[in-house]
């Protein structure tokens, strides 16, 4: 199949890409890759997509993204793509059911938040445990949490959470923490303040609850002591991993991550021309749904202007 212009995800990126895309009379194809509605439809409430007063779960606002894209020309096909070609025109994408070539793409994949992989962390992920503290620390308002991870994020993370929540916990499993020096300061000031309580060398052994989640045991990693700690909640923030094993690694990637941002007139161009990243897999700082949709807009309109100037 041969299109002028596909969009590989469906997330808020993907869709916001093809509703621009569509209105600009490219009739685009969208991919929408195996998990339909990307990260999101595991959010149980979305309070911060402006508009959105009445609070959807993360399926209702991607459901209604989905009915939003229908609206106009755009063929959404239900396939993963497993490989592409950047090096040659038209470009390639070779998907599990058939392969696409078109003379544009948009990479929209997003990423995925890392877990740790416990059995016990399946059964609480979307009521219990987050990877998005952003997203679901509202819920736990005056409640206690836990924060694992000792990156930027784990910090960021437990110092919005002590803003908000009870008491919280940062599980680490080192002594030190990789996050910037400002952010670890801030950390040790609280935990002096007996408003963080530190829980370094630990690393999380199980989670714990029969329906509803009631706090994780822990292992400190020296002294092999076990502990329970008992919380609310439970952020995991141990990284993210994009969505880029099908890119063509002829693309110039940073940490996994689409590199973008090098071109000023193509905020949105990957290093091959032609060929545009938004969303999360090109993100690797807000990772928000509303940033994600702000980049999938710009890719279109990337995408448009290359296409018109190309002919
Ligand atoms: P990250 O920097 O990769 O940190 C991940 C943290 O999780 C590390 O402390 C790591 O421990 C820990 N970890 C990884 N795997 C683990 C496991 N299996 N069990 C227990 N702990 C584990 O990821 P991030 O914090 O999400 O940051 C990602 C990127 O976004 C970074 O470039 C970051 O600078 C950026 N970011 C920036 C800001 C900001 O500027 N305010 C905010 C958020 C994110 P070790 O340290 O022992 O490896």
């Amino acid at each position: 199949m041969h299109k002028r212009v596909i969009i590989v995800g469906s997330g808020p990126a993907g869709y916001t890409a093809a509703i621009y895309l569509a209105r600009a009379g490219l009739s685009p194809c969208l991919i929408t890759g195996a998990n339909i509605g990307g990260q999101l439809i595991q959010t149980s409430s979305i309070e911060n997509w402006p508009g959105a007063y009445q609070y959807p779960s993360g399926f209702e606002l991607m459901d209604s993204l989905e009915k939003h894209v229908k609206q106009f020309d755009v063929e959404i096909i239900n396939d993963t793509i497993t490989n592409s070609d950047f090096k040659t025109k038209p470009f390639m994408l070779i998907g599990e059911n058939q392969t696409y070539t078109a003379d544009a793409v948009v990479i929209a994949t997003g990423s995925s938040a890392k877990y740790l992989g416990l059995e016990s962390e399946s059964r609480f992920i979307g009521n219990g445990i987050s990877a998005c503290a952003t997203c679901d620390g509202f819920f736990y308002r005056k409640k206690d949490v836990v924060v694992i991870g000792g990156g930027n994020t784990a910090l960021t993370d437990a110092l919005y959470l002590s803003s908000i929540c009870g008491r919280v916990h940062l599980v680490h499993r080192r002594d030190s923490f990789r996050a910037e020096k400002i952010l670890s300061d801030k950390i040790f000031a609280l935990a002096e303040e007996g408003k963080i309580s530190l829980h370094l060398d630990s690393v999380p052994v199980e989670f714990m609850g029969e329906e509803k989640f009631e706090g994780l045991t822990i292992k400190n990693v020296k002294t092999e002591g076990i502990k329970f700690i008992n919380a609310d909640g439970a952020f995991v923030a141990i990284g993210h991993k994009p969505n880029t094993d099908f890119v063509d690694p002829v693309l110039e990637m940073h940490n996994g991550y689409i590199v973008t941002n090098r071109n000023p007139h193509f905020r949105t161009s990957s290093s091959v021309a032609g060929v545009f990243a938004a969303g999360d897999v090109a993100d690797e700082i807000y990772q928000q749904a509303i940033t994600s949709a702000g980049t999938g807009c710009m890719a279109a309109i990337d995408a448009e202007r290359y296409l018109q100037q190309a002919e």
